[in-house]
């Protein structure tokens, strides 16, 4: 149930004219006040419905509240969105770190045939562009309502459903509330003391700017050797005269060996998708290449121990390195 841009209008309305709180008057009253208001100002739909639901709020009180029904079909399925990882993060050099044939969607084996990833680790923008694809081919985008957050949401016991409520004033009743918030959605604030006296221009790559940023002629500094850091330093260092790199805790890492995919890999991965699927659903993480050894290191001597981790090292693959022995 979606209040629309006319009930929210009705309800700033009401409050504004001195009427009593809509949780204050009874189911009647609120349908002749909302009725003669709908009169007044000639616009917005009647409602189909006017409900009074109890709520019990965190602190174990209950308001009283009603939500009111606008006409028409309502809606399975109300996506509340803001940009997620692949929207926020365009950083230069972002892209996946698990291989693109892997890391994309298995729900349709024709979106899986028709895809045609370009790399073995596809940049942000082809993500992008994929994601962007599936919403349409799908026809995902009448149920997805962007740039809105939601601010809150209470469970109703007594008529078991969700009421939530979002920053554009919409008060939405549903069965079944997913919370897909993500993992790095919120990029993390720079807090670190002293730099608020910086001269110049700041970057955080999980908000990077949308037009981009040209780093030529500049001096630049980054904080930090993450995943981020790795992928984004090689380029900016291309523009930029000079680089400083802030490092508190070396990472482990290892190049990715990307690299165009040819037509005969693809065509190879597309024709066993259905088996290959069923293995990621039984592997950690999905990740099913290369498969994970059950021997210790101590189990082979030397020489096959710098065999296998030489082959890790060439395959360049996300866990190849932690697949050559069950210990490493
Ligand atoms: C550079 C980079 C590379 C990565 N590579 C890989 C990889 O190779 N393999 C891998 O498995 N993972 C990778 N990840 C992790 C990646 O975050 C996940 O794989 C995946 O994209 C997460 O998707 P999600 O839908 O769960 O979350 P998100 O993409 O974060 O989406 C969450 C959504 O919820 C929205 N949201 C949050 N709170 C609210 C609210 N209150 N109201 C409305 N909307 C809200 C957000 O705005 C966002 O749209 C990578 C991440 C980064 C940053």
């Amino acid at each position: 149930m979606t209040l629309d841009i006319a009930s929210t209008a009705f309800l700033a309305q009401s409050a504004i004219s001195g009427a009593p709180a809509l949780h204050q008057v009874s189911v009647e009253e609120a349908r002749l006040m909302y009725t003669a208001m709908a009169a007044l100002s000639h616009e917005g739909p009647q409602m189909d419905r006017i409900e009074e639901v109890a709520i019990t709020t965190a602190d174990e009180s209950t308001i009283r509240a009603h939500v009111l029904t606008p006409p028409g079909p309502s809606k399975s399925v109300i996506v509340y969105y803001h940009g997620g990882t692949w929207y926020w993060n365009r950083y230069p050099g972002a892209r996946c770190d698990l291989e693109s044939m892997a890391y994309s969607y298995s729900f349709s084996p024709e979106l899986e045939q028709e895809w045609r990833w370009s790399e073995v680790y596809a940049t942000q923008p082809e993500i992008l562009n994929y994601v962007e694809h599936v919403a349409q081919r799908f026809d995902l985008n009448k149920d997805i309502n962007f740039d809105t957050r939601v601010k809150r949401a209470v469970y109703d016991e007594d008529n078991q459903q969700w009421l939530i409520y979002t920053d554009t004033g919409e008060v939405v009743a549903a069965r079944y509330f997913i919370m897909a918030t993500g993992c790095l959605s919120v990029s993390k604030d720079l807090d670190i003391p002293g730099t608020d006296t910086l001269q110049g221009p700041s970057y955080v790559t999980g908000l990077w700017p949308h037009e981009g940023v040209d780093f030529t002629g500049q001096k630049v500094a980054v904080i930090g050797t993450g995943s981020s850091a790795i992928q984004s330093i090689p380029l900016i260092a291309e523009q930029a005269t000079a680089m400083t790199i802030y490092q508190r805790t070396p990472a482990y890492s290892m190049p990715a060996k990307n690299r165009p995919l040819d037509e005969d890999e693809i065509a190879e991965i597309k024709a066993n998708y259905p088996s290959y699927r069923d293995e990621q659903k039984l592997a950690a993480a999905a990740i099913v290449d290369p498969p994970r050894s059950l021997e210790s290191w101590h189990m082979v001597d030397e020489e096959e121990r710098a065999h296998r981790y030489d082959a890790a090292w060439n395959a360049g693959l996300l866990i190849a390195m932690q697949s050559t022995f069950n210990d490493i």
